[in-house]
């Protein structure tokens, strides 16, 4: 087989040291004599797991008191319903973002569960940036102001956090969570898939202020209830166990190994600067993102016509490349930079472009 470098959107690339170890506990976890496939998420042995990732996750992100972190379902999707559901009353208001394909999402569900204003639409700037924090006009008694920190299809990123803006801010952060250090306090709540950044599908990262969790709207169904999601600690019924030991490993391996965010970050931006120079330095390809929106994480660029750019993507396939191709509804090529990419795959791509440009 030839070497592989996986510029998957997501699922992304994990670490080599997290498939190793995951390899070697599955048949056996920890001398349990069983797999953590088939263990109850009712023993020591799987709390002490669910334990770690949650600490691991408040020492790297430096979560303050006050917090909550939940290990939730249904994907970072089912967030898009379930923020309006527990936190939008029928007499709101709730402010939205919609830079890209994800924040129209979160606005289609938040619509049917009560009314919305959208503060920014991405349409109206060929969803080439996303805003500043400042040049945002909000409803006063807005209920919250709902984020994309990162739109992975369309690559545009808001690389700061917000200023305190009198509202509960919520943030949709699957695409960027854990690529940087931020700012938890600045945020009412935070939510991410795993399977981007922190691990692998099935699991969804929920930090929410207390704050923000008293404001709960009452008598949820239960399952889609951050209220009960907290009162039992993620227990409420099975969770996605795998996907969580999944996240164990991962943030292990952030502090362990790369040394915490502050550190990740660094290596993240070199390899967007890398890429980035490399579309910039030539008038073959050209970067889809505004200069001050550019995403460190999913780099969005297009080519002279879209028969080269279909070109680009089969060639780079053959050459063991995956995940070049741009997401169906948008086109283009995207490469996507996560946490594990390593900076020899991005050189690699560089390399490949280059000699690609030559040939066409
Ligand atoms: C991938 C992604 C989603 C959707 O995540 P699912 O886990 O597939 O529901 C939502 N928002 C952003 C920013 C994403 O990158």
């Amino acid at each position: 087989m030839t070497h592989r470098h996986n510029f998957s959107p997501g699922p992304g690339i994990l670490p080599a040291s997290v498939i190793a170890q995951i390899r070697h506990d599955l048949p056996d976890y920890a001398d349990t004599g069983i797999s953590i496939l088939e263990m109850s998420h009712r023993t020591p042995v799987f709390e002490a797991l669910i334990e770690e990732a949650e600490a691991n996750l408040r020492e790297l992100l430096a979560i303050p008191r006050g917090y909550r972190v939940l290990f939730l379902q249904g994907g970072a999707s089912l967030q898009f319903g379930m923020v309006p559901y527990n936190f939008l009353p029928a007499d709101g208001v709730a402010d939205y973002l919609a830079g890209g394909t994800w924040g129209k999402k979160a606005v289609e569900d938040a619509r049917r569960c009560g009314r919305v204003a959208v503060r920014f639409d991405g349409a109206a700037v060929g969803y080439r940036r996303l805003p500043k924090w400042s040049e945002l006009e909000l409803t006063p008694g807005a209920a919250y102001l709902h984020a994309t920190s990162n739109e992975t299809i369309e690559g545009v990123e808001i690389h700061d956090d917000p200023p305190a803006l009198g509202l509960p801010i919520i943030c949709d952060a699957s695409s960027d969570f854990l690529a940087r250090p931020l700012d938890v306090s600045r945020y009412a709540m935070l939510y991410a898939g795993a399977q981007k950044n922190a691990g692998a599908a099935g699991v969804t990262l929920a930090i929410l202020s207390e704050e923000l969790l008293a404001r709960a709207l009452p008598d949820r169904l239960a399952l889609m209830s951050y209220a009960v999601h907290a009162q039992s600690r993620s227990l409420y019924n099975t969770p996605p166990c795998f996907s969580v030991y999944v996240v164990t490993l991962v943030t292990r391996w952030l502090k362990d190994t790369v040394g915490g965010l502050a550190a990740m970050q660094v290596v993240n931006r070199r390899k967007a600067q890398a890429l980035y120079e490399t579309l910039d330095a030539s008038s073959f390809y050209r970067a889809h993102a505004d200069v001050d929106s550019r995403s460190v994480m999913n780099v969005t660029f297009r080519l002279p016509s879209a028969e080269l750019e279909q070109r680009f993507a089969a060639e780079s396939e053959a050459a063991g490349f995956i995940g070049l191709r741009g997401h169906r509804a948008f086109g283009g090529l995207r490469a996507s930079l996560y946490n594990a990419l390593p900076e020899s795959s991005v050189t690699a791509l560089v390399e490949f472009m280059r000699e690609f440009e030559r040939r066409a």
